[in-house]
């Protein structure tokens, strides 16, 4: 074969402080440049669909035009798509309007790579190639791949082996305050009926090693990276400790970004609450979905008591936690919606998100959803969402979610609003006076007990401050929880810090 000339399209949905290049093409374009020969080049065409949020609307047809022109212009002589739910209909007209086209190679790889081999013919005729495995090996070998002729690619990488994109240069992390994803592991043992990203083996793989994420989280310091979105669908569930590991050396180099991490309450251990509880910077991100056990048994997931056990611990702890909730799920009703939401609001959970369920092909839920009486009918990028039940309920709990929204703030769309960049700016403030205070806190009573510093003291900590005091509740050594009756507004001077 002539030199290859690979162009990688992939749509993301990207927020403004991510790096331009989506972490999962920078993997693939990593292992490419590693395996392949000095005259092979690989590029990237990455469309934004965040770009179409406010905008007149999302015209797939105009934009499957505008890429398969770019696709011509680029010279490529294969052109790989990475696809996933919200890009398969794009990408069908892309394809459609290649169709014919002379010396191209057509790959397709991803989640929606998935069920039985005619039937992903007839998906996706203009295919010539289909990767059904994670691709970073086929991409380091994709001579070898393509002189074998074989249609369906299954070759698994070796993940302890993968290099990271942020540590080969890959990815730059162009200014300060920018959000990073780093991959601890990749697959999910769980088996959620709606959920396309587990495989279908639902094994997981850790992804390098500890060298590698220590590496990494050393640079996202140096880098003063803002928020670190942990992926690993199920944070500490590797049974090896590596989470504690993970979490400690966090603490010890004190990292100061965002930690996110995906939890599943049934599997957190009182250990990794201890330790989360304190580092002010962790957030817990928990996938709840639904509280009501018939619910929870329609969609394969876990025990109840010890969801709600294990969260309100969590809670109590004062740890950062925002909950996620999907509504339209099989048998799920009005009532047990806004119980869910009610039951959640009680626990003390402030960030709470709810959407309405989509199905994907290859899942079970794909399978079933007729059985449970669900209504499907595409969104904007063709992806099949739920918009009637068997109740003929469902407006009721949207129009309930939306009041819900309207009560307490935008809650899905939270990270855009001015509440919270003016948020960020006041915790930046908090973290640097926590850290002030904390350091000249004498921890070694063994008492739980309440430090309340008064707005003298912080005045003369520089701070201004409208209100009375900073409350801090310390248990022990640990600092379970610290708010603040008024609000900081602004850091002078923290230089000449002293507790009376
Ligand atoms: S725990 Fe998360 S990743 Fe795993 S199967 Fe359930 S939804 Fe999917």
């Amino acid at each position: 074969m002539e030199a290859i000339n690979l162009l990688l399209v992939s749509c993301t949905f990207r927020r403004e402080d991510e790096p331009s290049e989506p972490y999962g093409v920078s993997c693939l374009v990593s292992a490419f440049k590693r395996g392949n020969g000095c005259n092979d080049r690989i590029s990237t065409l990455i469309e934004d669909l965040s770009n179409y949020e406010n905008e007149s609307g999302y015209d797939v047809d105009k934009v499957a035009g505008r890429l398969a022109n770019s696709i011509l212009d680029s010279g490529c002589n294969i052109v790989a798509f990475s696809n996933y739910a919200w890009s398969d209909k794009l990408f069908k007209k892309v394809l459609s309007l290649l169709s014919g086209t002379k010396g191209l190679l057509k790959i397709m790889g991803g989640p929606m790579v998935v069920g039985n081999k005619s039937d992903l013919e007839n998906e996706y005729p203009e295919i010539d190639y289909f990767v059904f495995s994670y691709g970073e090996k086929v991409f380091a070998n994709l001579r070898n791949y393509l002189d074998k002729a074989e249609k369906f690619i299954k070759d698994l990488p070796d993940f302890t082996d993968l290099e990271s994109p942020y540590l080969n240069g890959q990815i730059e992390i162009e200014k300060e305050g920018m959000t990073v994803r780093m991959e601890l592991r990749r697959g999910c043992n769980f088996n959620c009926s709606y959920c396309r990203y587990k495989d279908e083996d639902r094994k997981v793989y850790l992804v390098g090693n500890v060298e590698r994420w220590k590496a990494e989280l050393r640079l996202f310091k140096e880098k003063k990276v803002a928020k670190v979105n942990v992926l690993d669908a199920v944070f500490d569930a590797s049974g090896e400790n590596l989470g504690m590991q993970f979490l400690e050396y966090c603490k010890e180099i004190g990292l100061k970004a965002d930690i996110s991490l995906q939890i599943r309450p049934e599997i957190l251990d009182e250990r990794m609450i201890r330790l989360a509880a304190t580092m002010p910077n962790v957030i817990f991100e928990i996938g709840i979905q639904s509280l009501d056990k018939d619910v929870m048994k329609c969609i394969n997931r876990g025990n109840r008591n010890k969801v709600i056990d294990t969260l309100s611990k969590v809670m109590t702890m004062g740890i950062r936690t925002e909950v996620t909730i999907i509504y339209g799920l099989p048998k799920q009703t009005f009532p047990s919606f806004k119980k869910d939401l009610e039951l959640l609001s009680l626990m003390g959970v402030k960030k709470i998100s709810a959407f309405k369920l989509q199905i994907y092909r290859g899942t079970q839920l794909y399978n079933e959803y007729m059985k449970y009486k669900l209504t499907v009918k595409e969104n904007n990028y063709g992806i099949m969402q739920v918009y009637d039940n068997e109740n003929h309920d469902f407006n009721k709990m949207d129009k309930y979610y939306e009041s819900y929204k309207l009560k307490h703030g935008d809650l899905g769309l939270y990270h855009k609003t001015k509440h919270f960049k003016q948020r960020q700016e006041e915790r930046k403030i908090e973290d640097g006076l926590l850290n002030a205070v904390l350091s000249k806190v004498n921890f070694s009573s063994g008492k739980a007990f309440k430090l309340l510093v008064g707005k003298d003291y912080l005045m003369k900590l520089g701070y201004k401050i409208k209100g009375r005091h900073l409350v801090l509740v310390i248990d022990g050594w640990r600092l379970v929880t610290v708010f603040f009756c008024g609000v900081i507004t602004e850091l002078v001077d923290l230089k000449n810090v002293v507790l009376i």
